[in-house]
C-alpha cells in the first residue's frame, strides 16, 4: 500500500458535485482585457494580486477541467502566460502571468443564457505598481497557506525499513516544463513516481511514500517537510528537462550545493526553484524556514550520502541501457533538495524538448527499463552503503 501525505486523501465537495470548467476566453479591448471563464455552475472565486513578478491569482473551489484543448501557456492582452490546476485539495486556481501590473476593474458572475453556462468575467486594467500591490493584496480569506512547520533536526529512531520518499515534481497549476509535442513534465513526473514506488514496495524491503498521488500543485517547502515528516532516509525528486538545442538528451541527477557545478546547473535550479512562483505561492510567508534551512544546509554527512547515491551508484546502474547526458552527475542551489537530514537527489529523467526523447519518455516500455534502473539504484545504495539508513 502506497501512503500519501494525509491531507491529498481528502475529497472534495466540488468535484463530487462535478463542478466543470468549459471553456476559457481572453479578449482584448483598448485598454482592458477581459478574461472569461464558463462555468457548469455559480461559484465565489477568490481573487488576488502577487508582485515580482506580477501575478493574478483566481481560487475556485476543486473544479474538473472540461475544456476542448489544454489552454496552458496561453496569453493576450495584459495577460502574457495562463496556467491553471489543481492548488490543494478543495482549490483549484488559475494564474495570469501579467505583461504589466494590472488590477481588476470589473468582476462579476453572468448567470446562463441563451444556451451559454455561467460565466465568470474579469477585467483588467494596467496600473502602477504601487496600485497594484495596494489594491489586488490578498485579504485574510485569501492568504495562502504556510505549511507546517518542520520537524526539528534530533537523533531519530531507527527505521525498521529505510523510508523511501518519492517527489513527482511540479504538478496542478504549475506544468513543469512543456514538450515539443506538448507532453507536460508534471504527468512524466507523476507516471514515473508512481511505477517507482510500487517497484520498491513490490520489494518488500522499504516503506514508500508519494509526495503527491494526483495532479496537483505542492510548494517546494511542502514535499521536503513531508519528507522530514516520514523520517526520509532517501529522497528522490522526479522532472524531466528541456534544452533550447532539440539535439540535447539524456539522464542526469543533481545533488545539492551553494556552488553550482556549471552555469547549466545553475540555470536549472534557477528555472526548477520558480516552482512555487508559477503556483502563486506568497514566499514571503516562507522566508524565516528557508532561514533556517541555508543555515542548516551545510550538514556534510547528509551530502555525502546524497553524493554517494547520484555519483557512485545512480549513474553506474542507470548507465547500463539509457542514454545519460554528457557529465551527468551536478550540483546546485535546487530548494527541493535543502532537507538537512535527508539525503537528496533531483532526477531530470530525459529532455522533453528532443524528440524521441519525449516519445521514449512517455512509452511504457522505456518508463519499465528506467524506472527498474532507479530501483536497482537505490537497492545498491542501501545494502553496500553503511549508516544509509539512519
Ligand atoms: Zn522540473
Amino acid at each position: 500500500m502506497l501512503l500519501a501525505a494525509a491531507p491529498l486523501f481528502a475529497v472534495s465537495q466540488a468535484v463530487a458535485a462535478g463542478l466543470d470548467v468549459q471553456d476559457i476566453r481572453i479578449g482584448v479591448h483598448e485598454g482592458s482585457t477581459r478574461f472569461v471563464v464558463e462555468l457548469s455552475d455559480e461559484v465565489e472565486p477568490r481573487v488576488f494580486g502577487l508582485p515580482d513578478p506580477f501575478r493574478v491569482v483566481i481560487d475556485l473551489p476543486e473544479v474538473n477541467f472540461t475544456l476542448a484543448e489544454e489552454r496552458i501557456g496561453d496569453g493576450a492582452g495584459l495577460i502574457e502566460k495562463l496556467r491553471y490546476g489543481l492548488y490543494r485539495p478543495g482549490t483549484s486556481r488559475f494564474v495570469l502571468d501579467l505583461t504589466t501590473p494590472s488590477k481588476v476593474s470589473k468582476q462579476f458572475l453572468l448567470k446562463p443564457d441563451g444556451g451559454r453556462p455561467w460565466r465568470l468575467v474579469i477585467d483588467l486594467v494596467p496600473t502602477t505598481r504601487a496600485d497594484f500591490v495596494a489594491a489586488m493584496r490578498p485579504t485574510a480569506g485569501t492568504a495562502p497557506q504556510v505549511a507546517a512547520k518542520p520537524p526539528p533536526l534530533a537523533p531519530r529512531a531507527p527505521n525498521p525499513k529505510p523510508v523511501v520518499v518519492i517527489d513527482a515534481g511540479h504538478g496542478g497549476v504549475d506544468p513543469g516544463a512543456i514538450g515539443v509535442s506538448g507532453v507536460y513534465e508534471k504527468k512524466i513526473a507523476l507516471d514515473y513516481a508512481r511505477d517507482i514506488a510500487d517497484r520498491l514496495e513490490k520489494t518488500g524491503r522499504y516503506k514508500v511514500v508519494l509526495t503527491r498521488n494526483r495532479d496537483i500543485f505542492l510548494p517546494l517547502r511542502e514535499r521536503v517537510r513531508i519528507a522530514r515528516a516520514a523520517g526520509a532516509d532517501l529522497f528522490l525528486s522526479l522532472h524531466a528537462n528541456t534544452h533550447p538545442k532539440r539535439a540535447t538528451k539524456g539522464f542526469s541527477v543533481y545533488t545539492l550545493s551553494n556552488k553550482a557545478s556549471d552555469k547549466e546547473a545553475a540555470a536549472l535550479a534557477a528555472l526548477e526553484n520558480k516552482s512555487d512562483v508559477i503556483g502563486g505561492v506568497d514566499l514571503d510567508g516562507y522566508s524565516d524556514d528557508v532561514q533556517n534551512i541555508l543555515i542548516d544546509f551545510a550538514q556534510s554527512k547528509t551530502n555525502e550520502l546524497s553524493v554517494r547515491f547520484a555519483r557512485d551508484v545512480m549513474i553506474g546502474e542507470i548507465g547500463r541501457d539509457t542514454r545519460l547526458l554528457k557529465r551527468p552527475w551536478r550540483s546546485a542551489g535546487f530548494a527541493v533538495l535543502k532537507a538537512p537530514d535527508v539525503p537528496s537527489v533531483l532526477v531530470e529523467l530525459g529532455y522533453i524538448s528532443n524528440p524521441q526523447e519525449e516519445r521514449l519518455l512517455v512509452s511504457r516500455g522505456h518508463r519499465a527499463k528506467l524506472s527498474g534502473a532507479i530501483v536497482r539504484a537505490v537497492e545498491t545504495y542501501f545494502r553496500t552503503t553503511e549508516n544509509a539508513s539512519l
